[in-house]
């Protein structure tokens, strides 16, 4: 495991803290004139490749102040000063140096050294104190400065270092906001920072995870795994695996912690047997077993992990590994070998203080062992106080676990009704849209139907004009039929009644027709009673009736035309017949027709009777050797 895993376990600073260095080299060589380095990135390379004794006697031998450099390379040199008195852990004389550079350039416009060296001054002062109210200012004052400076790999940076001012259950979500920013600004930048947005993820999993959020802590430590994975960066995945499974641990996940297991064993293997890597995957599989009562199994890891102690300098681990092998064996029922480990365990005197329940443990093994159960006792008294006001504080935090769950709970909620508003608000205008499209479509389709039924009224209409004159007509002449002539005849008759005018009555007959059809063929036929039936018109008025009543059998009915003027008319007509020939095809054909007259004078005589009268004045004209016309006797 890398040197920084302590920091990694507390807060995750100390990688930022080393990133930092790498970020800071943008200083202008080109003006630097020294004694025998003669640019600042050598002398920063060279004062941290070496011990930070030996780098802080090339920077002593570089010598700052009479070399002509500008304020922002002096401050450079303060901020290397800076770095290995941190690294010597002379915290004082670190914390002085980023002081100094702070001093040179914060008047100036801001610069990259002044937000690094607040930066670092934060973390050495951290490392001093532990108090949020002491580092936190100069990270505070970083963040003002690299809002207004344009380098967004370094605000991302200083923002993921402020989150941690905000651990607090009450301030958490303060944050959490931070690192979702540094997040937003890494997922924009250019050349996607890896190694950035996976410590983004690790800071927001160690926040959750320090207001007792286990599983959010577990999600992002495994978003953090995930991103140093694309990478294939193995001790940084493993570094989140042993954070994974200390939460799937609080989760009392045992499916996830044993699959974490199982990847910690196999990135172990992975690296060189000197990393420290198997002692941590031993530990973790022990205090597995041990959490799951599985205490020959606890014993073997931990024992495993004893052996491999040498292979790391993480005191804290190495000390609580003598711990947990306490209480394995102590839960096996070896009380001697418990109380042997809880010793070596009490022995490492600067273990966290913090860490009571654990002192408090070990204790009651040795004062068992010690046959001084009462004091066992009271220790492991006090240790349920301690349990019970962790589990206060786990209570604490579900709730405010809850009410984030709710928060973020609401806020979907609301996003959900904000976007079946907008969907509502579409399917109104949607409907609107679709009510104006029926109405339209509405009044296409009533139009369509209007000039449908009007068109289908227009041809029954016309049908029915044209079937009632249909009905009334003969087809081969054109004249009215034998029902309609009959029919308008009798009105001519009625009307002529009223007025007490006569009518004549005459009909007319081709003489001899048989003959025609036999002689000529049934169409000549046909176009001599057409062609008799446009003579008599032409002879007559317009206004006067002209029907086919029969084969070649004609009756016309005269309005206001008395004896004299029927018997003239029926003459006219018949001569008109006889006395010039017929022109059909290449046919021509003579005939003639005879006529019967019957008038109406002042008598309510009906139409039938007067037809029967003409009809009898025919048959004499006939009879007498047709071509003639005859007056009805009664006429
Ligand atoms: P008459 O002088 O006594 O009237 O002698 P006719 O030969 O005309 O005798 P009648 O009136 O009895 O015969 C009429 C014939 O006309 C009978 C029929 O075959 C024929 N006829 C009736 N209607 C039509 C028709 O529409 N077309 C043709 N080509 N012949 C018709
Ligand atoms: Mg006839
Ligand atoms: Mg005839």
């Amino acid at each position: 495991m890398k040197q920084n895993w302590r920091v990694w376990l507390c807060c995750a600073i100390f990688a930022f803290s080393a990133s930092g260095v790498a970020n800071s080299r943008d200083l202008n060589s080109r003006d630097i004139n020294s004694h025998d380095i003669n640019s600042l990135d050598i002398l920063e390379e060279s004062a941290l490749s070496v011990s930070p004794q030996e780098g802080i006697a090339l920077l002593d031998q570089f010598g700052l102040g009479n070399n002509g450099l500008k304020p922002e390379q002096q401050a450079k040199v303060w901020f290397l000063y800076g770095q290995l008195y941190e690294k010597a852990r002379e915290l004082d004389k670190a914390i002085a140096s980023y002081d100094k550079g702070v001093a040179l350039v914060k008047y100036l416009p801001i610069t990259d050294v002044l937000i690094d060296s607040h930066l670092e001054k934060s973390f050495a002062l951290y490392l001093q104190s532990n108090d949020p109210a002491v580092y936190c200012a100069d990270r505070k004052q970083a963040l003002i400065y690299a809002r207004q400076h344009n380098n967004s790999e370094l605000l991302a940076k200083t923002l993921t270092q402020n989150a941690f001012c905000y651990s607090e259950p009450e301030t958490v979500y303060q944050g959490i906001a931070l690192l979702d920013e540094a997040m937003l600004i890494i997922d924009k930048s250019e050349n996607l920072n890896v190694h950035r947005k996976a410590m983004i993820y690790n800071a927001t999993g160690s926040l959750y995870r320090s207001v007792g959020l286990h599983q959010r802590g577990y999600e992002n430590f495994e978003k953090a795994y995930q991103t140093w994975q694309s990478i294939n960066d193995i001790e940084d995945m493993f570094n989140m695996q042993h954070n994974m499974v200390s939460q799937a641990i609080k989760l009392a996940d045992w499916d996830k912690a044993r699959k974490s297991i199982e990847a910690q064993f196999a990135l172990a293997n992975m690296v060189d047997e000197t990393k420290d890597l198997l002692f941590f995957a031993h530990l973790n599989a022990g205090r597995i077993a041990l959490r799951t009562q599985n205490y020959q199994q606890a014993i073997f890891h931990l024992e495993n992990a004893v052996s491999l102690e040498h292979t790391t300098k993480e005191k804290y681990f190495i000390s609580s590994n003598y711990l947990y092998l306490a209480l394995a064996y102590f839960k096996s029922g070896d009380a001697k070998k418990a109380a042997e480990a809880a010793r070596t365990f009490r022995l490492n005197k600067r273990f966290a203080a913090n860490m009571k329940a654990m002192f408090l443990k070990a204790d009651a093994i040795i004062a068992l062992d010690e046959n001084k159960p009462v004091i066992a006792a009271s220790k492991l008294f006090e240790v349920i106080d301690i349990e019970r006001k962790v589990n206060q504080s786990v209570i604490d935090n579900k709730v405010v676990s809850n009410s984030l769950e709710h928060n973020s709970k609401i806020a979907d909620f609301e996003n959900e009704l904000l976007a079946n508003k907008l969907a509502i608000n579409e399917l109104n205008w949607a409907s609107v849209k679709d009510k104006e499209r029926i109405n339209e479509l509405k009044m296409s389709l009533f139009i369509v139907i209007l000039v449908v039924l009007a068109s289908i009224v227009l041809f029954l209409l016309f049908s029915r004009k044209s079937l009632k004159v249909r009905a009334q007509t003969d087809f081969l002449t054109g004249l009215a039929n034998r029902g309609h002539t009959f029919q308008i005849g009798q009105k001519i008759v009625e009307k002529a009644w009223k007025k007490h005018q006569p009518v004549a009555v005459i009909i007319f007959d081709i003489d001899n027709f048989k003959s025609i059809n036999d002689q000529y063929g049934h169409h000549i036929g046909d176009l001599a009673i057409d062609a008799a039936a446009k003579r008599a018109k032409s002879w007559l008025k317009k206004h006067d009736l002209v029907g086919r009543i029969g084969g070649e059998e004609f009756l016309i009915i005269l309005e206001n035309t008395n004896k004299e003027e029927a018997f003239n008319i029926a003459d006219r007509l018949r001569n008109g017949i006889a006395s010039q020939s017929f022109q059909f095809d290449d046919e021509t054909v003579e005939f003639t027709v005879s006529l019967g007259v019957a008038v109406l004078s002042d008598s309510h005589t009906a139409l039938t009777t007067l037809v029967k009268q003409a009809d009898d004045a025919l048959y004499q004209a006939k009879f007498s050797g047709r071509n003639k016309v005859y007056l009805a006797e009664c006429a």
